[in-house]
């Protein structure tokens, strides 16, 4: 029983030096250990079966290298050691990691395989290839290849489930890779791969993928909160210890089977509450959580951990609204615990976290440990409801696989709440869900026709948003219809979807009163009513559709009195010879983009070129040189310059990876940005000058716009400042740092409203 385990690790892989009798000493042991966590799994005939799929992988790969240097080979061992240690997964999926790589990137086939191994074994492969190829390809999108991982998801778990080690061990062996690569790479697994993560109940592979992306995109932050911790942990363990002690003489004497223990949150996590509230890392309460894990029999697992909870709410006092019941309710991703904030010793808040063995398993190990436990129990599986709204989903087609990637994200990612039928029946929504989507998630029927809602028989409108616990009656009318502002109004994939073909269905009825009036029009003129003259009419009008045409001439945004211009030759329309066009030359953006070269982006050095390639600076994290930054090509404004920390860097890097153009910081003094410092400190005669000096006399930096507020003998003051460089900002900081009595200088970014 320690009293703090550390999750923080520092990954670093050796350069690689082995000669090629060590290597296969190397793979060989590897294996061999492989084999050693496999052994309580193994059945007859399982051990021959995975020699078998070792040998022909390790065969298949045996040229290959990996951007390490080290034999490929070790990759797909490595993938399948974390399956069976971390995920929880058996022999079958142990022999599809092994060869997870090698129908993809070896002359071995799926037929191979499948005549080695059999169908069920080929089918996840085929899975797994799919994604590789499609996650390779740079000319597509992400959105696009993801919505093809969910789809083999659907099929069998277990892909997904192995591509997220494939994706862990990627992470881990991060370092080898170039630096553009490394931000592509962590950022996708931020966006896409860490919740999926959660969602499967992988919370501690969810963390670990969370803080290596971190790691790669915010390495000073990262290595600041790392620090921090392992200078605090010597202070922290006493306190734990401190905490512990009084609750564990309560839980021996109670003669429960315990195991209590304090754990740091994750680096993300921390960084996330600093982020999020504004606070320091001092300021940050929860740095660590108390966890008690009881060994209970399944039919006494509720009620020793209200015990417990008991027990340890007569020792420190609990805050009434961070009580959360996860056993009554478990979340849809299987996880089970209750969990409290009490007041601990100095007057510090505390988190305890109570769960049973069988429960810390399934928060551990997720859908596997979910599916051993369900074994036989005939019980409703959360995950099997889940993949069938999924599969509902993906049934319905969607255009855009940005649109669908951030549907997904917000209907099956989010965290979740739960709210009640009249009837009593409980419904699990995503955070931020409103009446409408409760609306839908009911039936689409009653979705469509929804005017409103009652929680706890209050009115609401439709666009209320629910909270757990809620319990919500729909109100309907059937002269109800959808309209294109409800897409704002929900969040679920499904009212999207359903909303969106109601519409379709509306735009088609009222399209068929423009046909008429068209076809009046066109056979007016002595013209045939064909297809082939339709078309020239969707062209002329530059309409995307046919459909679209008739839509507006219905809603009469189109009058058709441009038809005059039109010649008819026997029953053909031709349309007028296009008027000369004056070329305006305001777009400049969009003449520059070409400038850019598309493939092999080679570095591109700003500040000295920048007569040469137009890009603009965003406005959402407004980078200076010195900042680690990316160029996105944007359709309309050029190159656009983002910090690789910018809070839509995860967003755009992992969506429009063929969009990003890598670039450097030239060297010019000449150019400065506009940049924002937030100061804080005593009030004291004479700071606002002291400030100034520095700024403008010593430095001889220009001052955009300098605000202080005093109150209570503490100010607080913003100032914009021109800078040219990061170097420069830096060693502001630290001179106004150094001045007497002022507490902290923060950048911030100045075009924001602070
Ligand atoms: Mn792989």
């Amino acid at each position: 029983m320690t009293s703090e385990q550390e999750s923080v690790q520092e990954i670093v892989t050796p350069r690689y030096t082995l000669n090629e009798e060590q290597e296969k000493k190397e793979i060989i042991r590897q294996y061999r250990a492989l084999l050693r966590s496999l052994r309580p799994k193994l059945k007859k005939g399982d051990k021959e079966l995975v020699r078998h799929a070792f040998e022909m992988a390790a065969e298949a790969h045996k040229t290959m290298r990996r951007k390490s240097g080290e034999p490929y080979i070790l990759h797909p061992i490595a993938v399948a050691q974390i399956c069976i240690e971390e995920i929880g997964l058996g022999v079958r999926s142990t022999i599809c990691a092994l060869l997870h790589d090698t129908v993809e990137d070896t002359d071995i086939t799926l037929e191979d395989i499948e005549r080695e191994f059999g169908t069920e074994i080929a089918k996840i492969v085929d899975g797994l290839t799919k994604i590789a190829n499609v996650i390779d390809n740079n000319t597509s999108q992400q959105a696009e290849n993801f919505k093809k991982i969910l789809l083999t998801l659907t099929d069998d778990p277990r892909v997904i489930l192995i591509k997220l080690a494939d994706r862990l061990h990627n992470m881990r062996t991060l370092d080898s890779m170039k630096r553009e690569k490394q931000l592509k790479i962590s950022s996708e697994t931020v966006w896409v791969y860490a919740p999926l993560a959660h969602r499967m109940g992988l919370y501690s592979i969810k963390t670990e993928l969370e803080d290596l992306s971190m790691k790669y995109m915010e390495p000073e932050a990262y290595r600041d909160i790392a620090r921090k911790l392992a200078e605090t942990k010597r202070e922290r363990t006493r306190y734990i210890n401190e905490f512990i002690k009084p609750l564990k003489e309560k839980l021996t004497a109670g003669e429960f089977d315990f195991e209590i223990y304090g754990r740091p949150k994750s680096i993300h996590s921390i960084w996330n509450k600093i982020k999020k509230k504004g606070v320091t890392f001092e300021e940050v309460y929860d740095l660590f959580a108390i966890r008690i894990i009881l060994n209970s029999p399944p039919e006494k697992e509720k009620e020793d951990c209200w015990k417990v909870y008991s027990l340890i709410t007569d020792e420190y006092n609990p805050s009434p609204e961070r009580l959360r019941d996860w056993l009554s309710n478990p979340k849809s991703n299987g996880y089970e615990a209750l969990h409290t904030t009490v007041m601990g010793p100095q007057g510090k808040w505390v988190e305890v976290q109570i769960r049973t063995k069988r429960m810390n398993e399934i928060a551990e190990k997720g859908l596997a440990a979910h599916y051993k436990y369900k074994e036989g129990t005939g019980e409703e599986d959360r995950f099997d409801k889940w993949f069938g709204q999924i599969r509902e989903v993906l049934a319905t087609p969607t255009t855009d696989g940005i649109d669908f990637l951030q549907d997904f994200k917000t209907s099956f990612l989010a965290e979740e709440i739960y709210v009640y039928t009249p009837k009593g029946e409980v419904k699990m929504l995503p955070t931020g869900s409103t009446a409408l989507d409760f609306a839908f998630a009911i039936h689409s029927a009653i979705g469509t026709k929804c005017i409103g809602a009652k929680v706890h028989h209050k009115l609401v409108p439709i666009s209320h948003k629910l909270r757990s616990g809620d319990q919500v009656e729909i109100i309907t009318s059937h002269k109800q219809k959808p309209s294109e502002d409800w897409l704002s109004i929900v969040v679920t994939a499904k009212a999207k979807n359903k909303i969106k073909d109601a519409l379709r269905e509306e735009k088609r009825k009222i399209a068929d009163d423009g046909k008429y009036i068209l076809q009046r029009k066109i056979e007016g003129m002595g013209a045939a009513f064909t297809p082939g003259n339709i078309e020239e009419i969707v062209h002329f009008y530059k309409l995307p559709s046919q459909l679209d045409l008739l839509y507006k001439i219905a809603i009469k945004s189109i009058d058709l009195k441009e038809l005059k211009d039109f010649h008819v030759l026997g029953d053909r329309l031709e349309p007028p010879k296009p008027k000369p066009v004056v070329i305006e030359h305001n777009h400049a953006a969009d003449n520059h983009q070409k400038t850019i070269p598309k493939k092999d982006s080679e570095l591109i050095i700003f500040g000295e070129s920048s007569d040469k390639i137009m890009y603009t600076l965003a406005k959402c994290c407004n980078p200076i040189p010195g900042d680690d930054v990316f160029g996105f090509v944007s359709t309309g404004k050029g190159l656009i310059i983002h910090r690789t920390n910018c809070p839509n860097a995860a967003q755009l890097l992992a969506n429009y990876g063929h969009r990003i153009v890598k670039t450097k910081w030239a060297k010019n003094k000449e150019i400065s940005f506009l940049t924002g410092l937030k100061i804080v400190g005593l009030d004291d005669v004479g700071v606002i000058h002291k400030i100034t000096h520095i700024i403008s006399g010593e430095m001889k930096i220009n001052i955009a716009a300098l605000t202080i507020e005093s109150s209570e003998g503490l100010f607080q003051g913003s100032v914009k400042v021109y800078v040219h460089d990061k170097e420069e900002l830096e060693e502001l900081v630290q001179r106004l740092k150094s001045l007497q009595g002022i507490q902290t200088v923060d950048r911030f970014d100045a075009e924001e409203n602070k």
